[in-house]
């Protein structure tokens, strides 16, 4: 069980993993403007699918440094879905 509490409201979350490096998924709120609540993302900076979306991202943009996040939204029965974020390097 994970328990994300932001404003006073606490969210208790399943405990998740990433289908695609085993890490656990972390909760992060979603800035409004999304639709989404507090939806789970995977941090992992080395995980597959971050990576691999970095390299398709940047044949569209080569300024940009974007790449997805796995995420799942517990709001939606842990559906799975990608989230836009900042690459490090
Ligand atoms: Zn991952």
């Amino acid at each position: 069980m994970v328990i994300h509490e932001y404003a006073g409201i606490i969210t208790e979350l399943d405990d998740r993993n990433c289908p695609h490096c085993g890490k656990q998924l972390e909760p992060w709120l979603a800035p409004p403007e999304s639709g989404w609540n507090v939806i789970l993302v995977c941090n992992n900076n080395s995980c597959t699918f971050y990576i691999g979306s970095e390299e398709d991202i940047a044949h569209k943009r080569e300024d940009s440094h974007l790449g997805c996040r796995y995420a799942e939204d517990p709001d939606n029965k842990y559906k799975p879905m990608n989230v836009l974020a900042v690459c490090p390097h």
